[in-house]
Parts: C-alpha cells; structure tokens; sequence
C-alpha cells in the first residue's frame, strides 16, 4: 500500500535527510587511500547519533552496521570491514538516518585518490541517471518513467541497469511501496501524486546486469566482476518538481 505523506511529515523527513546529507558531506572528507570502511562506519554512526537521529540500517533485518559501503564490483549492502581503500578504487557508501520516526536514505559514490577515466565516466552518467529519473518523478506520471528514462540513458553508454534492487517508497519505513524500478516502460507502473515520497537510486555497471551475492548473505556483486557505481536521493513529490530531501 502505498502511503502519502502529509506536509508536516515531509518537514520531518526533509530533517532526517538533512542528518543523511551532512553524514555524506563528512564522509567525503574522510575518504582516502589507507581508511577501511569500518573507519568510515565508526564515524557515520558517530555522526548520526550526535545529530540526535538513529541510523536506519544497523539492525534492519539483521544488517550489522550502520552504513553499507560498496567496492568496485560490489553493488550494494556491502558490510564495513577493516580492509584499507587504495587509489583507483570506487565506493559506494549508503546512509540511512531516522528522526521522530521517519527515514531518509541516500546513497553516493565516491573515488578513492585517482580513479581511470572509464569509471569517472561511468560516475558521471550513473549520477545524470538519477537527475534524469528526478526530473520524471512528477504528478501525473508514472513510476514507469523515472525507470524507461534511466534505463534508456544508461544504455546509451552501453551500461547495465541492475535489475535485482530497486528505489522505494520511503517514510516510517526505510522500504515502503511503491517499488522504483530503474528499468521499465514508459506509461506503466503506480500513478505518482504529490505526498508520494520515494527513493530513486540506480546501480549502473560498465558491464551487464546480473548479480550474484556472497557467503556473508549480504554483499551483492556483478556476475561479471565489472564495476558498479550508484546515486540516491530521497525525494518528495509535491504539486510542482520534486523536493529532494537529501541535500543540503
Ligand atoms: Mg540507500
Ligand atoms: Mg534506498
């Protein structure tokens, strides 16, 4: 079921993803050659809790930390470990953060020292994906064309859409419906209306689509050990463009 919120719960969800931007802000000063993403974990829940708001993902189904770093072939829901990054590498690092019980969630990704051409390449269509799949996310639409035009862009470039994880609707839930896939037609799919509030947040691979995941359960990965990147924001429909909630 789908839940539309009301202006004061936007309010409330333009504060947690206030907290989830500015975690974001500081990440990105800590990135560098040498740190591990258990470093990084540390200091987002850190941050999060200081800021008076409860990290979304540690604990939701069981996931251990309280943000989910992904390394170059790993999609997403990556687990911290103490394994330094090097120059060259690309993470990904999702955030979720609740505050008087509504979430935001958003998701970035970010080079580690110097990375090569080709995947500075594949960051700056992947980001282009989701403003693109933004600008489709208005009244009258359909959730079909926020995933047909960032299909369609992606594949432009010769780049895989991943099929298996898709954006969400978002509020007292970290995952709420509708699904946003990041695929699909135009014209089909759940009617958007101002009040939806939803997660667009495509992961684009410089190879094909298929994923496969680790031992640990969690961790997802190309099929074909090609690199994945992937951009989020959380975002509010309302009577003109939408509200991203993500930003600061
Ligand atoms: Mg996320
Ligand atoms: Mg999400």
């Amino acid at each position: 079921m789908t839940i539309y919120k009301s202006a004061r719960e936007i309010a409330i969800m333009k504060e947690a993803g206030r907290i989830v931007a500015e975690c974001h802000a500081l990440l990105k000063e800590k990135i560098r050659p040498g740190i591990t993403t258990k470093e990084l974990d540390g200091i987002a829940e850190d941050f999060i809790k200081r800021s008076g708001a409860i990290p979304s993902f540690k604990g939701h189904q069981g996931f251990p930390a309280a943000i989910c770093t992904a390394v170059n072939d790993v999609i997403c829901h990556g687990i911290p470990d103490s394994r330094p990054l090097k120059s060259g590498d690309v993470i990904t690092i999702d955030v979720g953060a609740s505050i008087k019980g509504y979430h935001g969630d958003s998701a970035w990704s970010y080079a580690v020292g110097k990375v090569s051409p080709e995947i500075e390449r594949l960051m700056r269509v992947t980001k282009e994906c989701l403003f693109l799949g933004i600008e489709k996310a208005r009244g009258g639409n359909r959730i079909g064309d926020i995933g047909a035009t960032i299909q369609s862009h992606a594949e432009k470039h010769h780049y895989g859409v991943i099929r298996d994880f898709c954006g969400h609707g978002v509020g007292r839930s970290l995952w709420e419906d509708p699904q946003v896939p990041h695929y699909g037609h135009q014209g089909r799919g759940v009617l958007i209306m101002p009040g939806l509030t939803i997660a667009i947040e495509p992961m684009i691979t410089n190879g094909g689509w298929k994923m496969k995941v680790d031992p640990d359960g969690w961790t997802a990965r190309t099929a074909d050990g090609s690199i994945c990147v992937q951009y989020e924001h959380t975002i509010a429909i309302t009577e003109g463009d939408a509200v991203i909630l993500t930003q600061l």
